[in-house]
């Protein structure tokens, strides 16, 4: 089958995608190392060796303390140590970070988590943070050895996450400098991260997303106490090497970012990073998924040869690979598309713009895809897919938390709609696309966003999904000629 061999690796298939890649030794070593030693510890985690919490120390302190397996440490510093966070601001480049989080999130997806939400702490600091703050806290994020400091981004609170403006209850009142912030984060990974950000809303500021505003908050107070309390662990079905919690924000030190009244802009744009990088994740996922079942279906033999050599088998082989190639071309736009815009801020160029509508459908569609994928994955395995011990299993569960987190598809599709008619990002798009391969299919698409844009509020969300679904599809399939 053509293409079979650079479904092995995530670098043959970097390599058969984008020709040049940077850092290329890098690269190299890093997945030497995951295959040898990584993915052992990646597999021994996710079976029994999660995170727990200590919360008192043994005179009755309280500590909030996460414990690990010691090993975990290893994979997740050496990410940290080879770049995936300091080069984004030392380069100035957003690509090393997304190509190292390919390389490692074949191995294991989970693991992009914490990097990812340092990766959204460090940037809003660079941009908006004010001189004093940076040189406070930047330098931490940004060290290259293992005494780093992890981020966090937290928004979500026990009422929804889709709806923030109506869910976030957490106030923040002015003291000073500073801020104190009071409420509760209902899923908070990286829960003992040495810095967050929180989104809150200034005391009697408006109702909505308008009154929200971005703090920066310690995990120590400036007397040295804990400045929030982790109140527990979740236990979640996949990403468990890493400790999602529920945090208690008690009169905890803040230090606003930007102004007060542009929160929602500096909330979004955490959250546009972290939907690229889900996008990544979702596609190595998926090639991970693919390639271990390609290597059962050729030593598995049924019917007196392997099951790969059976011809509808091997077709459904020939279109996942092909498939993968789209939802990479998808998902590497949107890396390509932020990495030209990920300094602006609002108002905001018509180029990103297209790049919101590009990440919505890269989201939507690579998180649709790695669940369909590693369900298909799972069945070529027969029932071996289902058993704990060999794996496949494992990357359904992975799967399903990148189409809920970070924005669920339905938010992904309402959003993307939300931006095609408020700033009419599918012109730019269809554009774009045309110049890659003009086509009577495009046209025939630009039209039906067109009339559907034009449809009455309710029926415009009722009917959004194949819409959106042929619209993502549509631009995957066209962005992958750009990369042959
Ligand atoms: C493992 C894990 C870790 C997480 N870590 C973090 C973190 O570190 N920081 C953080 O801030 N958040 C985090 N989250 C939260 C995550 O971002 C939310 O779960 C997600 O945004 C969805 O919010 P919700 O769960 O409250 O669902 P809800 O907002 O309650 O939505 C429930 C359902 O209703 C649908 N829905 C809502 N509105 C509409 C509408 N208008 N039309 C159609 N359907 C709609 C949603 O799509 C969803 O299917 C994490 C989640 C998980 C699972």
């Amino acid at each position: 089958m053509t293409g079979l061999n650079e479904l092995r690796s995530p670098l043959s298939f970097l390599q058969s995608r984008l020709h040049d890649i940077p850092h290329r030794d890098m690269l190299d070593t890093e997945e030497r190392w995951w295959k040898s030693e990584g993915v052992a510890v990646s597999h021994a985690i996710d079976r029994a060796g999660t995170p727990w919490l200590r919360m008192f120390d043994r005179l009755g302190k309280r500590v909030d303390e996460i414990l690990y397996p010691r090993e975990y440490q290893t994979i997740l510093k050496r990410g940290y140590r080879s770049g995936v966070v300091w080069r984004a601001l030392e380069e100035k480049s957003l690509i090393p970070t997304y190509l190292l989080m390919y390389d490692i999130s074949f191995h294991d997806p989970g693991i992009c988590c914490p990097y990812t939400v340092s990766l959204g702490s460090a940037v809003p600091l660079a941009k908006y943070g004010s001189a004093e703050l940076q040189a406070h806290f930047l330098p931490q994020l940004l060290r290259k050895d293992d005494s780093v400091w992890q981020g966090a981004t937290w928004m979500t609170e026990i009422k929804g996450g889709s709806d923030l403006g109506a869910a976030v209850e957490t106030i923040a009142r002015p003291a000073g400098d500073s801020w104190l912030l009071t409420g509760d984060k209902y899923f908070a990974s990286n829960a003992n991260a040495k810095l967050a950000v929180v989104a809150a809303r200034p005391e009697g500021a408006a109702a909505g997303v308008r009154g929200l505003s971005l703090f920066l908050v310690p995990r120590y107070r400036n007397d040295g106490e804990l400045n929030y309390f982790i109140r527990r662990l979740k236990d979640k079905i996949a990403t468990r090497s890493v400790p999602t919690g529920e945090i208690e924000l008690r009169s905890s030190e803040g230090y606003l970012l930007g102004s007060a009244d542009s929160g929602i802009y500096l909330i979004l744009e955490v959250l546009n990073l972290s939907r690229v990088a889900n996008s990544v994740v979702s596609v190595a996922l998926a090639q991970r998924a693919i390639a271990d079942a390609l290597s059962y279906a050729e030593h598995r033999n049924a019917f007196g040869k392997p099951i790969l050599d059976h011809p509808l088998l091997r077709h459904q082989f020939e279109n996942r690979l092909n498939a993968l190639r789209s939802a990479f071309a998808l998902a590497w736009d949107s890396v390509q598309l932020l990495n030209e815009v990920w300094m602006e801020r609002a108002p905001y160029s018509d180029r990103y713009h297209l790049f919101r509508l590009v990440a919505h459908l890269a989201k939507y569609w690579t998180a649709e895809f790695a669940v369909d994928t590693t369900k298909w994955a799972m069945e070529v395995h027969g029932g071996l897919g289902v058993l704990a011990e060999y794996g496949a299993e494992r990357w359904l569960r992975e799967a399903m938390i990148l189409a809920i987190w970070e924005g669920t598809s339905h938010r992904q599709m309402l959003d993307g709609l939300e931006v095609m008619e408020r700033k009419q990002a599918h012109k730019l798009l269809f554009r774009r696309l045309s110049e890659i391969a003009p086509s009577k299919e495009l046209q025939d698409m630009e039209s039906e966003v067109e009339q559907h844009l034009k449809l009455p509020p309710e029926q415009r969300e009722e009917l959004a999904e194949p819409l959106f679904r042929r619209l993502a599809a549509l631009t995957a399939e066209t962005l992958v000629r750009k990369l042959k």
